[in-house]
């Protein structure tokens, strides 16, 4: 193995997705022990776009490959790009964005290369030649510092934990086109039969205000649902005016828009929304939970945030012992004066 860091970055024709620019920044942190510079990767329509900014963004040398093959995202031929964009490189670490394609691609490489993964570290450091990286577990409860036996050593980079480097927009250099080897779409098994809109706007992991919504949206017995729903679909009725509430507050701070498990397993919003243990772990700078109990699973996607406020009517709620600012009360009642108040405020 050799000293270089190599980093994956996420993009969609042509558009980086932020993330990538934090794993850089985590592989800058640790330039100042490996002293083999730092090579990125990117695949994909677009490639070449992203490629050059890598550069901008402060990659020593990137390889990208914008064949047709890559063009939609699938797995099996972007890890096979991966090992051939580096397989004379040899990097000692490899890191990915936490986006669905870095942590897919970090298993997928770690079992190509027989090496293991770290996920969703929040931080690095190097002792004696090891990279030891800190990260969640038990739910976020406790942060442990663990190492990799195994080389290259791989990570997958928590979204907002690591600072992206400043871009650089005058700098220049060839980014190095792959020639592919043997991926063709004879050898790929996963066909894209085509892609519908995602209803969230804003990426969540990115977000740096997110409102979230939870079972306690649809509890607004005074507003009473058009005739000939059904119990269930009055409850989803209710529960959309509500989010129509947390939408708008969102909106007005810039924001996105997050649900808990509850609500979306009720229906109420799709699970793009959903953060917690199995949704989306996110650290915006401002996260405000309206009736959200607080749950360990739910924390534990959202415990990080820099500033947490909760909503909620009962005032035993395990979400006010995070919460920074708590407010007691009806939701129906707070959110818009709340949002009318930032409105004012903001404009
Ligand atoms: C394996 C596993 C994985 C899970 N993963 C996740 C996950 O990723 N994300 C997640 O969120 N959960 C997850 N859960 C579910 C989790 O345990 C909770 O059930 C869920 O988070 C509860 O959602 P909630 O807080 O919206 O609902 P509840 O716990 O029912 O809380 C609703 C809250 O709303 C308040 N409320 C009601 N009406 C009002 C009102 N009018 N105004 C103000 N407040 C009001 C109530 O006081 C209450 O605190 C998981 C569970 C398991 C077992």
């Amino acid at each position: 193995m050799s000293d270089k860091i190599l980093v994956f970055i996420d993009q969609n024709k042509g558009e980086t997705i932020p993330a990538s620019w934090e794993a850089l920044g985590a592989a800058q942190s640790l330039t100042g022990s490996f002293g083999g510079g730092i090579m990125a990767v990117v695949a994909g329509e677009g490639a070449q776009v992203a490629a050059n900014s890598a550069l901008q963004y402060g990659a020593d040398q990137v390889f990208y490959s914008d064949a047709p093959v890559l063009s939609e995202y699938r797995a099996e031929p972007y890890a096979d790009f991966l090992l051939q964009a580096v397989k004379d490189q040899e990097p000692e670490v490899i890191i990915f964005p936490t986006t669905t394609r870095g942590r897919e691609l970090a298993a997928m490489s770690a079992v190509d290369l027989g090496s293991g993964v770290m996920p969703d570290v929040s931080a690095l450091e190097v002792q004696d030649g090891k990279v030891i990286a800190t990260r969640p577990v038990y739910a976020g409860k406790l942060l442990a510092k663990t190492y990799s036996e195994s080389s290259p050593q791989i990570f997958t980079t928590r979204s907002r934990a690591f600072k992206a480097p400043q871009a650089d927009a005058p700098k220049t250099g060839e980014p190095i086109l792959v020639e592919l080897e043997g991926i063709t779409e004879d050898n790929i098994q996963t066909k894209v039969l085509g892609y519908s809109d995602s209803e969230v706007s804003v990426s969540l992991a990115d977000a740096g205000v997110i409102v979230s919504g939870g079972r306690g949206i649809s509890n607004n017995p005074s507003l009473s649902a058009p005739d000939g729903m059904d119990d269930k679909e009055a409850e989803i009725w209710r529960a959309q005016q509500g989010f129509k509430l947390v939408g708008e507050l969102a909106q007005v701070l810039g924001g996105a828009v997050g649900a808990s498990r509850a609500a979306v397993d009720a229906g109420y919003v799709p699970y793009d929304h959903q953060v917690g243990q199995t949704g989306k772990v996110v650290s915006p700078d401002l996260y405000i939970a309206c009736g959200i109990s607080g749950a360990i699973q739910h924390q534990a996607g959202m415990r990080t945030s820099k500033v947490i406020v909760a909503i909620n009517k009962d005032p035993d709620a395990p979400i006010f012992k995070l919460a920074r600012f708590g407010v007691v009360g009806n939701l129906f009642d707070i959110l818009p004066p709340l949002t009318e108040a930032f409105r004012q405020r903001l404009s």
